[in-house]
């Protein structure tokens, strides 16, 4: 089956007695349970399994095209709990400009419990390689990377990590299962924010963690899901099954705005770089066009001035609204440093764009009026 049929039908049958074409919702804590404390699909309380949420699950892992995903309340939580199912004394890398609140929960909590980090350039797997330690378990890909757009040949580190004996994650948020598939290019997790492209209309925040293998690593990681307790609601999990049926036509408008929208900038003589992989000038764009089959509906760009006049130019706009995150229908932009704060490596004068589903031309249209005001 292809992607669009499988985001439409996949995971409907689970927990779904009535045999609904579109499954209730499920607020029931609790589920009786015969003398044995079982019943028919081992749903017990709600923190444990939920009809909604094993459907939801059944459809990223489908999607993803791994054995299984675990779905938390947020994007964080997720990372948290991948992280958590590591030992303390281990060591990872990731991108120096990761997500800046999976940054600042790596050095604010992990480390405090003992998980070693370096935070590097992914650009080159030679680099990735030379910061391997005799500690290390876990490589974290994020490509294209949360804000300077850099892109990890995904096929090349998880080659690497395989010979080394170490797990490999990708944040798979930005590009969605749409653009990017890191589970057939050999990477051993996927991480999302559902909060982004899945739930689509910024409106429900959720995470996740698909399996390639469901090996004692992922075991830990749904442990934790049980244990630690940050799971996503049943209402919240019905939304987003019902999002992610037009994520593919929703993604594929994304990439065909966000291609206009970047070459729109590239033009402007008010923006000195464009950083999107899908223009050829992108130092990335082989490996993304290796690796991408769309990409994606994320772009920052350098304004040609300074840190005072690119948060002028977030200000002018009157469709795109000055916002943070990314991946609803509405298209949203920030200064995006003044949001990172302490420990951002992002330039001063950088705006980060999300391409929304309106026209093009309008998204155009306010974007001369913010540059040139
Ligand atoms: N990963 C990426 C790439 C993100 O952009 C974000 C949020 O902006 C997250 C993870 C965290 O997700 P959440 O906000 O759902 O916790």
């Amino acid at each position: 089956m292809r992607f669009e049929t499988k985001a439409i039908h996949a995971g409907l049958s689970i927990g779904n007695p009535s045999k609904a074409i579109i499954p209730p919702i499920s607020p029931s804590t609790i589920f009786e349970i015969d003398a044995e404390g079982r019943n028919d699909e081992d749903l017990h309380y709600t923190r444990l399994g939920n009809p909604n949420r094993l459907q939801f699950e059944h459809l990223l892992a489908t999607l993803e095209e791994g054995e299984a995903a675990a779905a938390f309340s947020s994007g964080i939580a997720a990372a948290t709990a991948v992280l958590q199912a590591l030992d303390p004394g281990d060591h990872i890398i990731i991108p120096e400009d990761v997500y800046a609140g999976n940054r600042k929960m790596v050095t604010g909590i992990m480390n405090r419990w003992g998980l070693e980090s370096s935070f590097i350039n992914m650009t080159s797997v030679e680099t990735i390689e030379e910061h391997i330690k005799p500690n290390t378990k876990l490589i974290w890909i994020e490509t294209p990377s949360n804000p300077l757009m850099r892109i990890t040949d995904i096929a090349a580190v998880a080659e690497l990590a395989e010979s080394r004996g170490l797990k490999t994650i990708v944040d798979n948020t930005w590009p969605s299962p749409v653009n990017q598939l890191p589970l057939n290019l050999g990477a051993d997790l996927v991480l999302h924010s559902t909060s982004k492209y899945f739930g689509g209309h910024s409106d429900i925040l959720g995470g996740a963690v698909v399996a390639k293998k469901q090996d004692d690593f992922y075991e830990r990681i749904t442990f934790i899901q049980k244990m630690g307790g940050a799971v996503p609601s049943p209402q919240d999990c019905w939304m987003l099954s019902r999002s992610t049926r037009t994520l593919a036509y929703r993604m594929r408008g994304h990439n065909e705005h966000a291609a206009k929208v970047a070459d729109y900038l590239s033009n402007h003589k008010k923006v000195a770089v464009v950083y999107y992989p899908g223009l050829e000038s992108h130092p990335g764009h082989d490996i993304a066009k290796k690796q991408m089959s769309g990409f994606g509906g994320m772009i920052s760009f350098l304004v040609d001035g300074d840190q005072q006049e690119s948060i002028a130019v977030v200000g002018r706009s009157t469709l795109i609204k000055r916002a943070t995150s990314l991946g609803g229908v509405e298209s949203t932009w920030e200064h995006r440093q003044s949001s990172e704060g302490e420990g951002s490596v992002t330039p001063l004068n950088m705006i980060r764009i999300s391409i929304g589903l309106e026209h093009p031309d309008d998204i155009i249209e306010d974007l001369d009026r913010a540059l040139s005001g």
